[in-house]
């Protein structure tokens, strides 16, 4: 058995990294020819790696640590619930206080009537509840052929096959069987890419209004509901025309058909709310939540459902669950992250304060070259990289190229941005400080200025 600690070296690190694990999105042939970067320790917005570089972690791991790293709190609350009670299940008429605590705690907080809870540990695990749910809710109402889903192209509700099915990234379709049948998929309301020479609004009409053909083609007494994220996430943090979730939400609401909002990133303050839909006005009938329920610290995700959806299914026994459902160290570990994000008023900062400011240190990227439009709400902004700022065409490259060699520049400049396609992403934890932001802004346009450089 070989020995691996932190001080082992990074490419024997890397070199065993690379013929044990298995990656979720990653090439082998990416990790053979450069190997993983080997992240070791964590504070605040900062990342450490094997090497000892000090990385500012504009991403918040995968969307998820709102309220930053090394928070010595969380770790002692789990240690606590592990010496008290490090696992019971919430099966079989069981239950224990996190549980409780939490799903109360929920209730209070979620918009409108979403009053109950079903835990799950992701966010995939989450909406293949939701895929369960709504199809279980319709035949307790007696439509038991109200089955179909419609979702939209480049969603993305995670990696399960039923959530994969859901979301609409046509990578993943490719692989493994997806879509499950009665998944419908519409266009997504991304006008910078797809809108051609309509307003955002009339583009934001037209993409919504796909919704209402896609339920008279299906049959409205076919159709169980409709998924989306508020702020497409993944898909390249895409804020939708200001036309678009009005005229989803009489649509819906004319069709008598169930609305999930998909806030697993757009939850727990990163939109400058505590969701998503209070920011976009959306009044969802299912939510999903994860990511930064615990800030990352703890896998947890859940639906919280409307109080009519909750009595329906509340008719009959729901033959769904997961044995970690409301892990009562993943509980006590999100509680005391909300307790965290309530008494420091991080929510109201990002609202408030370090969110506008931002936006605007953000937005003066649009005056680089490369920069054809920035979107941001909150803590989660994207750049749309182009060769032509009048058109908004795409590269002769193949899409991403571009991003990747940016992204790849962010790297060596010791920021962590992603890139989707060729759109440059930013989701960092809410706690971000001006200084801070200060220096994101600084390291993405060294990043953007060595990408264009390249490019000529
Ligand atoms: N839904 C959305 C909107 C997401 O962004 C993600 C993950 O990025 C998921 C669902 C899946 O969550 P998880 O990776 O926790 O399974």
């Amino acid at each position: 058995m070989v020995s691996i600690s932190t001080n082992t070296p990074t490419s024997e690190l890397q070199a065993i990294d690379a013929a044990h694990h298995m990656h979720p999105f990653t090439t082998a042939q990416d990790l053979a020819v450069k190997g993983a970067r080997v992240i070791t320790r964590a504070e605040g917005c900062w990342l450490t790696d094997s090497d000892g570089n000090r990385i500012l972690d504009a991403m918040a791991g995968l969307w998820c640590v709102n309220i930053g790293y090394g928070r010595r709190e969380l770790a002692e609350v789990a240690a606590r619930q592990i010496q008290d009670l490090p696992f019971y299940n919430t099966f079989f008429q069981t239950t224990h206080v996190p549980v409780i605590a939490l799903a109360a705690k929920l209730a209070e907080l979620a918009p409108g009537d979403l009053n109950t809870v079903f835990f799950a540990n992701s966010g995939s695990e989450a909406n293949d509840t939701n895929i369960r749910a709504v199809r279980t809710y319709w035949a307790a109402k007696g439509q038991p052929d109200r089955n179909v889903i419609i979702s939209r192209w480049n969603a993305y509700h995670g990696s399960c096959v039923g959530s994969g099915s859901l979301g609409g990234m046509t990578g993943m379709h490719a692989q493994g069987g997806m879509p499950i049948p009665d998944i419908h998929h519409i266009g997504q309301p991304h006008w910078y890419n797809e809108g051609g020479d309509l307003s955002p609004e009339d583009f934001g009409l037209a993409r919504a209004r796909e919704l209402e053909t896609a339920i008279l083609e299906i049959g409205p007494d076919r159709v169980a509901a409709f998924i989306a994220e508020p702020i497409q996430g993944a898909g390249g943090v895409i804020v939708p025309p200001a036309s678009y979730w009005p005229e989803i939400q009489r649509i819906t609401k004319q069709y008598g058909i169930l609305l999930i909002a998909d806030e697993v990133i757009t939850g727990f303050g990163r939109t400058g709310n505590w969701f998503g839909s209070e920011t976009l006005g959306i009044t969802p009938d299912i939510m999903t939540i994860a990511k930064g329920l615990s800030s990352g610290y703890q896998p947890i995700g859940a639906s919280i459902l409307s109080d009519e959806v909750a009595a329906t299914l509340a008719q009959v026994e729901f033959n769904h669950g997961y044995t970690y459902s409301g892990h009562p160290v993943a509980c006590a570990v999100a509680l005391e992250n909300i307790r965290i994000l309530e008494e420091e008023d991080i929510i109201t900062r990002v609202r408030e304060d370090t969110g506008p400011y931002l936006k605007k240190r953000f937005e003066s990227l649009t005056d680089h070259p490369l920069v054809g439009e920035a979107s941001i709400v909150g803590m989660m902004g994207s750049l749309a990289l182009t060769p032509d700022k009048a058109t908004r065409a795409p590269f002769e490259a193949e899409a991403g190229t571009v991003g990747y060699i940016c992204r790849e520049r962010c790297f060596a400049n010791n920021l962590i941005m992603r890139h989707v396609y060729d759109r440059m992403i930013i989701s960092p934890p809410l706690t971000i400080s001006k200084k801070e932001i200060d220096i994101l802004i600084e390291r993405a346009r060294k990043s953007l200025d060595e990408c264009y450089a390249h490019l000529q």
